[in-house]
């Protein structure tokens, strides 16, 4: 049984309540650990800790501090199949794609913001003759960093890194139900040497631990990645408090695919969009809109290769679709399930609970669902499902795909399919989302910036949005 600790002020430690909570394998269905579940003291030891660590932290040079933070990836990089096989056994996910996607992508983050944080500069505004303005960025203080399983190690370090680089020192909590890589990243910052109370880990549920964060008043800013209604919970809680909050939030993606298309490109992108991590990407695009003279073979198309979507252990090398992440959400899903055949839905492929025979007979398997025939505006359509169902619909006018695209409170991510330039930029620019790619999907540069409109969050992460976020900028203003 792996019992994780906390990291605490350089040390890996109990929580204070000796409680601890069942951590269980997706692919399973059963414990196979413990996480601690923390509360307000353990938060306060580690906001102490950080205090504490601050003044030397942001008085190191950029270079410094970069150096540490990539030494950091070197050792996310030289633990990959470790961390790969940990965060797929924790969160059910083929172990392929954690070895592919997740983990490089947590080593890219230390090694992006590590780096970057030696080529952060500030503005300087000459008055002619008059005075000097120049903008001082000092980092913020301690923070905090909140995260959600979906991706559990990616989006930890994506806020942590640039939170360090920056010179702020942190206190994160992952999701209590993808805890492993966040435990793993623990040791490796004790290895790599990074000065105790400069980052801390502390485990936890979202009322017990997460909440002590925000309110905790040594905490000056909170970035946070998880659904909407907890975003707007964590709102209400920290505004009042004056702190500065950075809110990525769930999304309804759609998918606008135009008859000039290349279909094949569009089809074989689509299945990725649709399935990719069981359709639990904040990114997903759940809603595909067809133009009406390619829909049926578009359909035909994406049925046929669906089938090479094989459910399995999520450790074998051949699995595409791992488990959803529990029980819980399981069933979330599978009524939506039931709510889009009550809207009138034609159920295309998938819509069962799926069993794995062997040591996967009772995990969270669930068939990649498709369903046509479902209005725009129903709630199947409108609301975030966060798994493998995904709704195909004809479209006639580009207008018509561009309202029914925008008509959901969500805004994060939109991919249009076309080949026509002028199309594809008129298009991108009146969907009102954070995000839209063209032709492409999930293709991210880490200097962009990263986040969503309406419901899907507040603010930008990436590159220097990043940096700027966990700094308060400050303008002095000298007379000549
Ligand atoms: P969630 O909101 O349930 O939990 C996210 C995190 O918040 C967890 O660590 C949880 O413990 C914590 N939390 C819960 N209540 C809290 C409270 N009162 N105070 C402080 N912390 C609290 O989300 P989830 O189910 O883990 O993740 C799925 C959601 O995340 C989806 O809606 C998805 O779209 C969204 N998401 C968004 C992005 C993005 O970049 N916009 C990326 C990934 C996931």
């Amino acid at each position: 049984m792996l019992r994780i600790q906390n990291y605490i002020n350089g040390q890996l430690m109990p929580p204070q309540s000796g409680h601890y909570l069942d951590n269980i394998e997706p692919a399973t269905g059963q414990v196979y650990g413990e996480i601690p579940d923390s509360g307000a003291s353990d938060v306060a030891a580690a906001v102490a800790a950080a205090e504490a660590a601050l003044p030397a932290w942001r008085a190191r040079s950029a270079e410094e501090r970069g150096r540490l933070l990539v030494r950091i990836a070197a050792l996310i990089d030289a633990n990959i199949e470790r961390l790969a096989h940990a965060e797929s056994q924790d969160n059910g996910k083929p172990l392929s794609l954690a070895r592919v996607m997740d983990i490089p992508r947590a080593a890219s983050n230390f090694h992006f913001f590590g780096t970057a944080a030696e080529h952060f500069a500030s503005e300087a505004h000459m008055q002619e003759g008059v005075a000097l303005n120049y903008t001082v960025r000092h980092p913020i203080g301690v923070v905090g960093c909140i995260s959600p399983w979906n991706l559990p190690l990616y989006l930890f370090t994506w806020k942590i890194a640039p939170a360090l680089a920056v010179g702020c020192c942190v206190v994160a909590k992952p999701s209590e139900i993808t805890p492993a890589t966040a435990f793993l990243l623990g040791e490796l910052c004790i290895e790599a040497g990074l000065p105790p109370g400069v980052l801390n880990i502390v485990h936890g549920t979202g009322p017990g631990c997460g909440q002590a964060i925000v309110e905790h008043p040594g905490i000056k800013a909170i970035s946070f990645t998880g659904g909407t209604a907890t975003g707007r919970h964590l709102a209400r809680t920290a505004a009042p408090m004056f702190k500065k909050l950075s809110l990525e939030l769930g999304g309804k993606n759609p998918n606008l695919v135009f008859a000039d298309c290349e279909l094949a490109a569009a089809v074989a992108t689509s299945i990725r969009s649709s399935f990719a991590n069981q359709g639990q990407i904040c990114l997903c695009g759940s809603r595909i809109f067809i133009e009406r003279p390619i829909y049926e073979d578009f359909k035909a198309e994406f049925l046929k290769q669906l089938e090479t979507q094989k459910i399995g252990d999520p450790l074998d090398a051949t699995t595409k679709q791992g488990a959803l992440v529990s029980e819980a959400h399981l069933n979330k899903v599978l009524d939506y399930i039931k709510l889009a055949h009550e809207e009138g839905g034609v159920l295309l492929a998938g819509g069962q609970r799926a069993t794995v025979p062997g040591r996967c007979a009772d995990g969270y398997f669930l068939e990649p669902t498709v369903f046509e025939n479902l209005p725009h505006d129903c709630r199947t359509n409108q609301e975030e499902i966060f798994g493998p169902v995904v709704t195909l619909t004809p479209f006639d006018t580009e207008a018509e795909a561009v309202a029914w695209a925008n008509s959901t409170d969500y805004g994060l991510s939109a991919t249009v399919w076309t080949a026509n330039l002028n199309r594809a930029h008129r298009v991108a620019q009146s969907l009102h989302s954070g995000i839209v790619w063209v032709n492409t999907w999930l293709h991210r540069d880490l200097r962009t910036p990263f986040g969503g409109m309406k419901n899907s969050g507040v603010g930008r992460e990436g590159g220097l949005e990043a940096l700027r976020f966990f700094t308060e900028a400050q303008n002095v203003c000298v007379k000549f």
